[in-house]
């Protein structure tokens, strides 16, 4: 299969293309080789799309909020005829398996009917008052807003944070991640092709710091929306201070697994090694410190480590791949270093640990009896790493779950409803799924605590991220 992404930037409701510009190759992770190249911003471009955004605000804010959805359902009902097609440039950017990219565009969608249906039950509230007397909160759009998003899932993070702002009333100007521009223009393509206003929504791809750094100190920038790593994010922080700019940081994780002795252990192990291989370990609220109790440890490792060996790992445009390359070419090295750090400290391979032959691949991996001076029990891997360890009381394995300053995901696994109900209240962190992984849903809060980051996106409370609270007093 060819790839076939029209890469361009889209301001002021123009697509505009390589002339004058320059150019960042785009690769497949599979060979490792080029395979287009896409335009980059320029200063003028940027000062362009700020403008537009700023132009744009105030129609787009006063537009009846059911004229607004009817734009995003739009969308939606384009990316989801598109999906095999945008599923198919996603996979061949990013490496991911067919399937898992069609699931992400239909995803994207289904974000952008439920933000166009719930900007309508966006009711504020009226205070007890004396007769005669007023006092009502109302929440408003904040501003224009940029966003900054990562290439692990870039569409789906970029549609939660898109499709909330514009149901907010928002204008938004996107920052695309580099290895995945062609996807990403596809979604400013349905909303182009929805009949979204010039300046509404804008595309810029372009250098990291050159578009960040510009968006966020120019004063048309009212919030920052930004997902991936903590270090980036406390940078990206710290520009926004100056303008006094609001941030949502969704960063980095080390999601523990707790796997209690009364838990199905069979049906436990299919559900975590598909979700630990899920995307090849990419992902911010990826499994990844197994915490198992003693009696069923060994157990729990040899079944692991069976279905480990009979993962499918190749191109993911072949309908059998399961798990496909890492997707840029910093991450294998990345992996094999934490790897290997945790193989001299003592740690056991039971599975892979090795680079793959060609491209960004990195073999599924089992880590066994890995201690916490070991770099991998600290560091998140963003890879396909099984992290294990075996312990034996509730307290020591809270006590060892909450150790780390991430608290994005947590998860367990146990029969016993009681012991479910002290883990939803003693894990740290921004979501806990119990017996589950189905913890990014449209409809609930996504978000961490500690260095993961604060605010949320999903739910109510992602509408409420792009809004600013009135409290309006009438006597
Ligand atoms: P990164 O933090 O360097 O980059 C994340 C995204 O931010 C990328 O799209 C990148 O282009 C962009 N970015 C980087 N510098 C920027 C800047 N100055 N201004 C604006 N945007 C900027 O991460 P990476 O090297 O691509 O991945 C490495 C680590 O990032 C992973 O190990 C993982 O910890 C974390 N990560 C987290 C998520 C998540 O979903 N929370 C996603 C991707 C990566």
């Amino acid at each position: 299969m060819t790839y076939q992404a029209d890469l361009k930037l889209f301001i002021d409701g123009a697509w505009r293309s390589g002339e004058g510009r320059d150019v960042h190759t785009v690769v497949n992770p599979v060979t490792g080789s080029g395979i287009a190249d896409v335009p980059y911003a320029t200063a003028a471009d940027l000062d362009e799309a700020l403008a537009a955004s700023e132009r744009a605000w105030p129609e787009w804010r006063a537009m009846d909020v059911e004229k607004r959805g009817s734009i995003l359902r739009k969308a939606a009902k384009l990316l989801r005829e598109r999906a095999e097609a945008i599923g198919a440039i996603l996979t061949q950017e990013q490496g991911k398996p067919i399937a898992e990219a069609k699931a992400e565009v239909l995803g994207s969608a289904q974000l952008f009917d439920w933000y166009a249906e719930d900007a309508k039950r966006d009711y504020g509230r009226t205070l007890v008052r004396p007769a005669g007397q007023l006092s009502r909160v109302i929440r408003q759009p904040v501003g224009p807003v940029a966003t900054f998003t990562p290439w692990n899932f870039p569409i789906y993070l970029l549609a939660k944070k898109v499709a909330a702002a514009l149901a907010a009333g928002c204008t938004v100007i996107s920052r695309p991640p580099h290895e995945t521009p062609g996807c990403t223009t596809e979604l400013f393509r349905a909303l182009a092709d929805a009949g979204i206003p010039a300046g509404v929504a804008q595309l810029v791809h372009g250098e990291a710091d050159l578009v960040s750094r510009t968006l966020i100190a120019s004063r048309t920038i009212r919030k920052v929306s930004f997902t991936g790593s903590t270090a980036v994010g406390k940078h990206l922080m710290k520009l926004c201070a100056d303008s006094m700019t609001r941030v949502t940081m969704e960063l980095g994780g080390h999601a523990p697994v707790l796997i209690f002795d009364d838990c199905d252990l069979e049906k436990t192990l299919d559900m975590v090694v598909p979700q630990k291989f899920r995307n090849a370990g990419q992902v911010c609220v990826s499994p990844t410190r197994f915490y198992v109790q003693e009696s069923i440890y060994e157990p729990f490792l040899e079944g692991f480590a069976a279905r480990t060996a009979k993962v499918t790992v190749g191109d993911g445009l072949a309908a059998e791949t399961r798990m496909g390359p890492l997707a840029n070419a910093r991450r294998p090295d990345a992996v094999g270093a934490l790897v290997d750090d945790a193989r001299a400290k003592g740690a056991r391979v039971l599975a892979g640990g090795e680079r793959g032959d060609q491209g960004f691949f990195f073999q599924p991996t089992l880590l066994a009896d890995v201690t916490n001076e070991a770099k991998i029990m600290n560091e998140e891997p963003f890879g396909p790493v099984a992290v294990t360890r075996a312990f034996s009381t509730f307290d020591e394995v809270i006590a060892e779950a909450n150790r780390l300053p991430f608290g994005l995901a947590a998860f367990a696994f146990t029969e016993n409803g009681r012991r479910a109900n002290l883990l939803g209240d003693a894990l740290e962190s921004g979501m806990v799924g119990i017996n589950t992984f189905a913890i990014s849903v449209a409809d609930a809060p996504f978000g961490g605590v500690k260095d993961s980051g604060f605010g949320s996106e999903g739910g109510k409370e992602g509408l409420e991220s792009y809004q600013v609270v009135k409290a309006i007093h009438q006597a």
